[in-house]
């Protein structure tokens, strides 16, 4: 972890030219310098949300978010280096100490809560389906022998599985983007996941008019910023960061920002309800 004082302890370390292995949960720095540096998993391929664009910037709502969070944690944005984190390696890479935290459309529930402990809720989504526009699915039923993509790992793909479609025929792959190029060229006939980052990709200038949401709010996906589990510490100063982020109009301007060109209807901001 790299909290401040772990951080002198690491530059310490390096200055006496000891093996920072011997810091354990360390590793998540990555760059071995000394310096104050935090590393954090985002997604890449989630335009609004966590997207790595061309020219290697990063960008989107959880971008947003993390950033104000790790400046209340002492890092400037020069101090953050961004990790992809895939759908179905979040909790490893949490576990393994590969990042500090997550803020990557990560939902918060009981099965992750086994492997990792959540700060937040910072934004409600919903589960929602994305089809060829014209081609609208009035209700999740219609899916049942369909072609249905969703990520591995995630909530979405669990969901229709257990409960939504479970005839459906369902791919998942690993990640959204695969989805959506299997959607444009009629492999796919719909994409599953949430609202938020459905609403992104349909207005993707690429896919201008090409792709509707079905807007059948299936679940109630509260993002999170997952962090390692127990850490009662750093979960307690990401949640005092989420709401000084909501009371000093932070949420509203960075919902505003990433949301608006999507026109994304997002739901007010949640209550802080992960402690402890
Ligand atoms: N929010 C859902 C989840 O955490 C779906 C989005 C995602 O795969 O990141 O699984």
């Amino acid at each position: 972890m790299k909290l401040r004082s772990t951080s002198i302890a690491v530059a310490t370390a390096v200055t006496l030219g000891l093996s920072l292995t011997a810091c354990g949960g360390d590793s998540g720095s990555g760059d071995g310098d000394g310096n104050d540096k935090v590393t954090i998993g985002i997604k890449f391929d989630q335009p609004g949300l966590g997207l790595k664009t061309p020219d290697g910037k990063y960008e989107g709502f959880d971008v947003d978010v993390a950033t104000y969070v790790a400046k209340e944690l002492g890092y400037e944005e020069g101090d953050i280096t961004w990790k992809e984190a895939p759908s179905a390696e979040r909790e490893n890479l949490i576990a393994r100490g590969d990042v500090d935290f997550i803020a990557a459309t990560y939902s918060i529930n009981d099965e992750r809560k086994q492997k990792v402990s959540f700060a937040g809720p910072y934004l409600l989504a919903h589960q929602d389906l994305l089809v060829r526009s014209g081609e609208k699915i009035g209700k999740v039923e219609d899916l049942n022998g369909k072609k249905l993509c969703s990520v591995t790992g995630s909530t979405s793909a669990q969901n229709v599985k257990k409960d939504f479609a479970p005839k459906a025929q369902l791919q998942t792959y690993g990640g959204y983007s695969e989805c959506l190029s299997g959607l444009a060229n009629g492999q796919l006939d719909a994409l599953t996941t949430d609202d938020s980052i459905l609403a992104g990709f349909a207005a993707q200038k690429q896919y201008q008019g090409k792709f509707e949401l079905a807007g059948l709010s299936l679940s109630d996906e509260n993002y999170g910023i997952g962090l390692k589990k127990g850490d009662t510490e750093l979960q307690g100063k990401i949640n005092d960061a989420l709401k000084k982020m909501v009371d000093d109009g932070s949420w509203d301007k960075f919902v505003e920002a990433n949301f608006g060109p999507a026109n994304y209807k997002n739901e007010p901001a949640p209550e802080i309800t992960e402690k402890g």
